[in-house]
């Protein structure tokens, strides 16, 4: 599994020159393999302190003494034959922008350059990280004998970056991670802690289910699974892995974003959504919309190909199962599907949930972001998506509040009695 590492793409990959197919492994490598994962945020730091590099203009004087020591070298390039691509990355390309004499240097010296900085930033990373004592949170058991790193635990233990908290088919455990949260490990088990700093808490979900409660501010925990990262946006969720590596994620509060480099769904209380190793996130979808509704988008996402399973094409049986609530759903596919198919998602779209003034069905189809992201709001505003029951989880007020200043992410009211409303706005109970 980690034989075919991506060192020696990720200078490409970060600058978004990979062909998808490419992209897509690139990005599920990292979600799995420390190393790469590692190496990788060296190039972001590396390029983003480039970016923070004051540039100090040289005294025009030692130019011509650089260029003539240039032109010494016996492979010298011409100085009217500037080097095809002489940028190594972007921390040189950023500079070879502004310096002209970076255009006339060699590939090996602009490499070099490179490399330095690379090592600069690495030795940057390395003093910030290493300062820090190996954090670890503290495992509770909950039934039979879960292990640390293949130790039994008693009745509690110590999970320390690096460490896999397994569980047997009888045994559970809860992780305490401070002021962030809960994490509820069912049987049948195995998560990793990854990494636990003030501005990041990362666990690797390898196989089997966890269950999140999460009070922190959003953006801060994140679950990588073999498919998709979750990202949590405030409260309350689970997710399970199977053998295959696929996933799948259910919210019960808040919203959780699962990603894969450039394909995101993010998914509100009360929907679910899918992943596939080498496709990522699927559609996301409210659990209590059909059976035939939720069978045909999976074959939409994961399976669009296979005709034998219905003579109906499922986008047909998902248009027309659509409830207002499904909107939702739709929403995603207007990005999804092709452009033939584009309008008859938003002719659907328009009968459940129309959009508000001045988004347009052209702006729309040729997929004009602040269009969609209007209409986004609207149809989350109109489609209430808290779970019927009580909400489970008590919040702090105002980190509900820092949640709901999230791109895409509304104002959610906790700890109060839902109704049994099933989470259908009152406007759309008639329709549906
Ligand atoms: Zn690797």
């Amino acid at each position: 599994m980690f034989s075919n590492h991506v060192s020696k793409q990720l200078s490409a990959y970060w600058n978004g020159e990979l062909p998808s197919e490419n992209t897509r492994r690139t990005a599920e490598h990292l979600i799995r393999c420390t190393r790469c994962r590692l190496a990788f945020e060296e190039i972001k730091l590396g390029a983003k302190l480039a970016q923070h590099l004051p540039l100090i203009a040289a005294p025009d004087s030692i130019w011509p003494k650089i260029e003539t020591a240039l032109l010494q070298q016996p492979d010298a390039l011409p100085i009217d034959h500037p080097t095809r691509d002489a940028r190594v990355g972007t921390p040189v390309g950023r500079a070879s922008d502004r310096l002209p004499l970076a255009r006339y240097l060699k590939p090996g010296l602009a490499f070099a350059a490179g490399l330095a900085l690379l090592f600069l930033a690495g030795a940057f990373w390395l003093r910030l990280h290493r300062t820090e004592a190996r954090p670890s949170w503290e495992v509770a058991r909950l039934n039979g004998a879960p292990r640390i790193n293949s130790n039994r635990i008693d009745d509690t233990g110590k999970l320390a970056v690096g460490q896999w908290l397994e569980t047997d088919d009888t045994s559970r455990a809860r992780i305490d991670i401070g002021k962030v949260g809960q994490v509820e490990v069912d049987p049948n088990t195995r998560v990793r802690l990854i990494a636990t700093q003030p501005t990041e808490h990362r666990l690797e979900l390898a196989r089997g289910r966890m269950s999140a409660r999460i009070s922190a501010p959003p953006k801060l925990f994140f679950v990588n699974t073999p498919s998709a990262v979750a990202e949590d946006l405030g409260c309350a969720y689970t997710l399970e892995v199977d053998d295959a590596g696929n996933s799948l994620l259910r919210v019960t509060l808040g919203w959780v974003a699962l990603q894969l480099k450039d394909r995101e769904s993010l998914v509100p209380a009360g929907a679910a959504c899918a992943t596939r190793p080498g496709i990522g996130p699927g559609t996301p979808y409210f659990e209590d919309a059909s059976e035939l509704f939720r069978t045909a988008l999976a074959k939409l996402d994961f399976e669009p190909n296979d005709t034998q399973w219905s003579k109906i094409p499922a986008l047909d049986i998902v248009l027309h199962q659509a409830r207002p609530r499904d909107t939702m759903t739709l929403w995603y596919l207007l990005s999804r599907v092709d452009q033939n198919d584009r309008g008859r998602v938003y002719a659907r779209m328009v009968e459940l949930v129309p959009p508000p003034d001045g988004v347009t069905r052209d702006g729309v189809l040729r997929l004009d972001q602040e269009m969609l992201k209007r209409w986004r709001d609207r149809i989350d505003s109109d489609s209430h998506s808290l779970p019927g029951g009580h909400a489970r989880f008590s919040g702090n007020d105002s980190q509900r509040h820092q949640a709901s200043s999230q791109p895409g992410v509304r104002e959610i009211e906790i700890g109060k009695p839902m109704g049994k409303s099933k989470g259908l706005a009152p406007s759309f109970r008639g329709k549906s």
